[in-house]
């Protein structure tokens, strides 16, 4: 295939339709079908990466295999896709004019007024065309975050335009994705949100190609033609998009709903390959019909909101369809755990997997957690600052180190069993510069680290500042906990282990970030398993 084809993907009437889900599915589809497809996420707001922002504000932040820091819809993306994102996926408006303006100084505008258009438009406009140039892809969409109508929306829209009128219509595209309320007073789905958000884009001369709208109900006919004539698309392009039970419904529902042939019919491509999602199917087969049932506590501090585990919750859906088993989380705030209620929160759970976070608030139920899996021989599963704790707890209260701590809570505690790295301790910008990205571990003969991988070398994803301190290395493993895992390069311990525990693992890295629906992730798969015979006892 010749030129690589864009597809833009807008939002509007509310927030949260699922442009991420949708975007998704189609490129399922379109990559089932056997074209080379990616997603880029643009974000309109001025963070650089959402790397600085509370879990609160934005649920989790991702990474990437080229240590970018990202919004979590490229989680998704990895996920439906089963390939790899990088910081090209994903752009804020912050990086955009970051680029700008070091491009001002170093006068490269020389002589110019440096403006929203041409020059944050222009630059917009680069990014977008990076993956295009590639020559990797036959098919890039790209996802602008936001409401059309918001003013910092208002670039992106008209870069978009001009990438329209570029490239030409038949190598871009745009879809709307609207919500259609329902007015249970007279029981209709109301069109005049979608008409004006739609008004709102031509506006700013975009006329979109598709309008995929979001909705409880079936949409009538007579309100798909509707539609169709007042905004002004091809009747088949009108796509209903019904609340799914779970999202990996989604490409199933858009593949009866025909998106992927209004796409490529628009770009007048190929569509006589029908997609192949056996293996999709396989796996939503099994997620849908499970034989068995397990509840796994997730303690963290920021249970308030899911998003903010998206991926974690993501890997259990895949290893536990993998199991053909049914993961319940109990969602357990660290907060709240006190010596006094371990057994009312934690009892009856078959696995206990302790979060990764930051700061202080609510280390200390963590380690409560730890001791509880630990004694009561519950399977467990520490993730970065889970592992952490891990390690402490095995200090405190096997070693004897009552002082045990990290430093990132008590920077001069006599017993820092964790510790910054070292190329941490001169770093003052908080913004991109923890361990980031993936990074090679070396796993040691016969633990359950290279049981579960089946393999000598692996390579993880990291988002941490803080490690095991090896000065305390031979004692932990004279006292039974394994470095079971451990960077060839730089002896940076990476899994812990438990000899005389049935499973428990913790690890200094971030496995949630690669597992996907066609790959679910080794150690989450094992974690269900080990759960599931503990569930049985
Ligand atoms: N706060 C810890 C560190 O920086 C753990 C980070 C995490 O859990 N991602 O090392």
């Amino acid at each position: 295939m010749s030129k690589t084809k864009y597809v833009f993907v807008t939002g509007g009437v509310t927030s949260s339709l699922g442009k991420g889900i949708i975007s998704a599915s189609l490129a399922n589809l379109l990559q089932a079908r056997g074209y080379r497809v990616t997603i880029q996420k643009l974000d309109p707001y001025l963070n650089i990466d959402p790397g600085t922002l509370n879990p609160y504000e934005h649920g989790e932040c991702y990474v990437t295999d080229d240590g970018a820091e990202t919004d979590l819809d490229l989680g998704h993306y990895e996920r439906f896709l089963n390939h790899p994102t990088s910081q090209a996926n994903n752009v804020t408006t912050g990086r955009i004019y970051q680029s700008v303006i070091d491009k001002e100084r170093k006068g490269e505008f020389l002589g110019k007024t440096v403006q929203v258009i041409p020059h944050i438009t222009n630059e917009i406009k680069d990014r977008v065309r990076i993956l295009g140039n590639t020559g990797d892809w036959d098919i890039v969409i790209t996802e602008i975050g936001g409401t059309v109508g918001d003013i910092e929306s208002l670039p992106y829209v008209e870069a978009v335009r001009q990438l329209l009128w570029d490239e030409g219509k038949d190598n871009a595209m745009v879809i709307h994705l609207t919500l259609l309320p329902y007015l249970a007073t007279t029981g209709e789905l109301k069109t005049k949100p979608t008409q004006h958000s739609v008004k709102t884009l031509m506006t700013s001369g975009v006329q979109p190609d598709v309008l995929v709208c979001r909705s409880e109900y079936k949409i009538p006919q007579s309100v798909k033609d509707k539609l169709a004539l007042f905004c002004n698309v091809r009747k088949e392009a009108v796509i209903e998009s019904l609340d799914a039970s779970t999202i990996y419904d989604v490409p199933n529902l858009m593949l009866s709903e025909k998106l992927d042939e209004v796409v490529l019919d628009h770009f007048n491509l190929d569509k006589s390959i029908a997609p192949d999602l056996s293996e999709w199917n396989i796996f939503v087969n099994n997620f849908k019909n499970p034989k068995h049932e397990v509840e796994i506590g997730l303690i963290g501090k920021y249970v308030e909101l899911h998003d903010s585990y998206k991926s974690i919750t993501e890997s259990f859906i895949h290893a536990g369809a993998t199991n053909e088993t049914k993961v319940n989380i109990r969602w357990i705030h660290s907060g709240s755990l006190e010596e006094g209620n371990v057994e009312k929160k934690l009892g009856g759970l078959d696995g206990i997997l302790v979060a990764p976070g930051f700061g202080e608030r609510g280390i200390e139920g963590k380690i409560i957690a730890v001791e509880y899996a630990r004694v009561n021989k519950v399977p467990f599963f520490g993730i970065c600052l889970g592992m952490q704790m891990a390690v402490i707890e095995y200090g405190r209260n096997v070693l004897g180190y009552e002082d045990a701590q990290t430093t990132e809570i008590e920077e001069a505690t006599s017993c820092p069993v964790i510790n910054l790295m070292d190329e941490q301790k001169n770093i003052t910008n908080m913004g991109g510069t923890m361990r980031l990205g993936a990074w090679k571990c070396e796993l040691v003969d016969g633990t359950i680290a290279s049981e579960v991988y089946k393999d000598k070398l692996i390579s993880e994803r990291h988002r941490h500042r803080y490690e095991f301190n090896n000065d305390y290395k031979k004692e932990y493993e004279d006292a039974g906990m394994k470095a079971s895992g451990f960077n060839p390069d730089t002896g940076l311990v990476e899994i812990v282990e438990i000899t005389e525990h049935p499973w428990f693992v913790g690890v200094q890295f971030h496995p949630e970030y690669k597992s996907t629906v066609l790959n679910p992730h080794p150690l989450f798969i094992n974690f269900v398993k080990a759960s599931l015979k503990h569930s049985l006892t």
